[in-house]
């Protein structure tokens, strides 16, 4: 998330979506999720990824921008901000995933300016054959009505990245080799159509959120810690309306693609 976005939409389908297809893949030995601004992982997948972490993966995180924007304070050091924002990612990335919490990368674009442009995307390729995620996970670049533009361009990045992963041909000099995951997942999906269980690690998801605390005001509308129960509950109910349908106590939906 970012400043000034008012949380993250419910991805519930409409009559006209796609239904639900798939459920629970076998946890993966390693997973790569990526975001356009610290926080946006634990909103979309962090469930996914606490469960898949209890299960023995190594789930690595990668961030697009600074996170520059992500305050309402005028006169913000935006310098200490960044600084900030990535020891909160880093925090929030322990919280996740404990023992399993694999590597977190920062590709510092600024905020509310990222481009889907191939700089970025050899950035995004390289973590995938160096890291060899089972699962890559990122933001729906499809999504419509969506304003945001560094959650288009991310989620783009990482469609893009994957082919270019996959391929020896592509950006030969980087990484170690060309790498294929099984499967793309991506969260915020416009016709999500694989839902995940995460009941058990509500709390975790959380736990992991409350690390970033200079979101509290702009993104979790409290003024610290103690104030955080009605954020909570918001992330709670949203949970549990994906779930029901499925007869989940709590569910994350993306859209996956496994034609990779
Ligand atoms: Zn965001």
């Amino acid at each position: 998330m970012s400043a000034n976005e008012p949380g993250q939409p419910a991805a519930v389908a409409d009559a006209a979506a796609p239904p639900i297809t798939s459920r629970d893949l076998d946890p993966p030995t390693v997973a790569l999720a990526v975001g356009a601004h610290p926080d946006d992982v634990e909103f979309g997948a962090g469930g996914t990824l606490a469960k898949w972490a209890i299960a023995g993966c190594t789930v690595h995180h990668l961030v697009c921008t600074d996170g520059s924007k992500g305050t309402w304070d005028v006169d913000a050091d935006l310098a200490a901000l960044v600084e900030r924002r990535e020891a909160e990612q880093r925090a929030a990335a322990e919280r996740l995933s404990s023992q399993r919490a694999g590597e977190v990368r920062f590709l510092r674009r600024v905020d509310g300016e990222l481009e889907p442009d191939v700089d970025a995307r050899i950035e995004i390729v390289r973590a995938i054959r160096e890291l060899r995620p089972d699962v890559v996970l990122g933001h729906d670049p499809w999504k419509r009505y969506r304003l945001h533009p560094d959650h288009r361009a991310a989620g783009l990045l990482v469609c893009d990245a994957i082919v270019a992963a996959r391929d020896p041909h592509f950006f030969t000099d980087v990484g170690p080799a060309h790498h294929r995951p099984s499967h793309l997942l991506l969260f915020e999906a416009d016709a999500p159509d694989h839902v995940e269980d995460v009941s058990a690690t509500i709390d975790r998801k959380l736990d992991a959120l409350h690390a970033h605390e200079s979101q509290f005001e702009s993104t979790m509308h409290a003024a610290d810690h103690s104030d955080l129960g009605a954020f909570d509950q918001r992330i709670r109910d949203r949970l549990a309306g994906l779930g029901e349908p499925h007869g989940l106590a709590a569910a994350e939906v993306f859209k996956r693609i496994s034609d990779l």
